[in-house]
């Protein structure tokens, strides 16, 4: 290997990462950032070579275009592309890493542009292609997804000879002090929190309306929260590599004013994703909200307290019932001192990278296109406590869900 990485996407969580990148630059040894607006990728180098007196080498790129991604990694050569740039890019990087014989790891799942929908299957269609060629693709490997595959796959590994029941928690008790804002890009977030709710049971799908199911948990050093039932991505992947589950479900915590917010934003029109025309000029309503939002990337400043996010697992273990619950708490206050991003960023960038350095020290590295909870989880466990993200455990306590 030779420790060149290159990331695509200069947004909040790929800031993040060129951050934990140049603290393990023994591994990561020739860094590169590419994305759509160079200005950005120069900013975050120039940053990064101050803090860390790394040299991170920048290019502007276009995702999209796959002869010239294709070309941008026929000239780097690196081993490997983390794509951080948005879900719809997904597919065309997978090409180009295809074309150029680089290997791959992203942290969102493919989502076509025109439809609010996604699925792992246009993506693992693409197994075949990365087994032939001797390239691995890892998929999903930011927080959720990502670390929640790893911390199932450690529970099923650890603690349980059958996993039954696993309910994703993910809340942000965190205040950015705005009124309405998003944590990630803005876009990709409505997006994904308007769509009907679905959780699986007993073999099947059940859909429910957005947002219909909630209840109130209570996260560790946080207390209860309003949690929502959502679709997440993580769930198809769970649910086909541990086929002993019986229902799997997600739950994420939203403020009343966050949630009032949504509904305007809805029924005025302004998460549609299809193109009008104004003033003879087509727009996207979603794409234009986007631009007049506040942006991800500069919330950190002013943003306190924490995230909380973990498996909640029912099973078998010895022939007896046992419960597990494994969860990360971060502060938004410590991501942002370390990598002047907030904690929703941070615990999405961690993730990548050490899937990335996984990959790198060959611990997780066969050829096809794999789901995080498809490798050992031990090393990487060890190795994202270590760079920000410790994990805890609770055992045979009431899960409330
Ligand atoms: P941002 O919008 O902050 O950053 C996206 C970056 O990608 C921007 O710099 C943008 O460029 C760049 N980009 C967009 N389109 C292209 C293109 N065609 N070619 C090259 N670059 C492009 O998003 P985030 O950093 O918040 O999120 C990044 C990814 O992380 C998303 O896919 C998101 O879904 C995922 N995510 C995953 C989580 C998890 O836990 N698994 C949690 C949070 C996010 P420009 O600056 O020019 O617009």
């Amino acid at each position: 290997m030779t420790g060149k990485v290159i990331i695509i996407g200069a947004g909040c969580v790929g800031t993040v990462i060129v951050h934990t990148l140049a603290q393990n630059a023994d591994v990561f040894t020739d860094i590169m950032l590419a994305s759509r607006t160079k200005s950005k990728c120069d900013l975050i180098a120039e940053d990064i070579k101050k803090k860390y007196g790394v040299n991170i080498k920048t290019a502007a790129v276009d995702a999209d275009n796959v002869p010239e991604l294709t070309s941008l990694l026929k000239e780097f050569k690196p081993e490997l592309l983390i794509n951080v740039a948005l879900p719809y890019q997904d597919l065309h990087i997978m090409d180009a890493c295809l074309a150029a014989g680089v290997n791959y790891l992203d942290t969102a799942n493919y989502e076509p542009l025109d439809e609010a929908h996604f699925e792992y299957s246009w993506q693992w269609a693409y197994h075949e292609r990365f087994k032939k060629a001797g390239l691995t693709a890892i998929l999903g490997c930011g927080f959720d997804p990502g670390q929640t595959g790893v911390y199932t796959a450690y529970a099923a590994k650890h603690h349980f000879d059958e996993i039954h029941y696993l309910d994703i928690v993910d809340c942000n008790a965190g205040n950015h002090h705005k009124a309405f804002a998003t944590n990630f890009n803005p876009e990709i977030n409505i997006r994904e929190i308007t769509q009907k709710g679905r959780f699986y049971e007993n073999g099947k799908w059940v859909e429910t309306g957005s947002l219909e199911l909630h209840q109130p948990i209570t996260y560790p050093e946080i207390g209860p929260k309003e949690s929502y039932l959502l679709y997440h991505e993580e769930l198809e992947s769970l649910v086909k590599n541990f086929p002993s589950i019986k229902r799997a479900r997600f739950w994420m915590t939203f403020g009343q004013e966050y949630l009032t917010h949504l509904r305007v934003i809805q029924d005025i029109g302004m998460a549609r994703i299809d193109e009008i025309e104004y003033n003879g000029v087509k727009i996207v309503p979603i794409q234009f909200l986007k631009a007049v939002l506040p942006n991800p990337q500069d919330l950190g400043e002013n943003y306190t307290g924490w995230t909380s996010i973990g498996c909640r697992i029912k099973g078998l273990k010895d022939g007896k019932e046992k419960t597990y619950y494994i969860y990360n708490n971060c502060s938004h206050e410590e991501a942002y001192k370390e990598t002047g991003m907030q904690g929703v960023s941070y615990t999405t960038g961690v993730p990548a990278m050490t899937g990335a350095y996984m990959f790198m020290t060959g611990k997780w590295s066969d050829a096809g296109v794999y789901n995080v909870e498809q490798f050992d989880p031990d090393p990487f466990m060890e190795k994202v406590a270590q760079s920000g993200l410790p994990w805890h455990e609770i055992i045979n306590a009431d899960l409330e869900l």
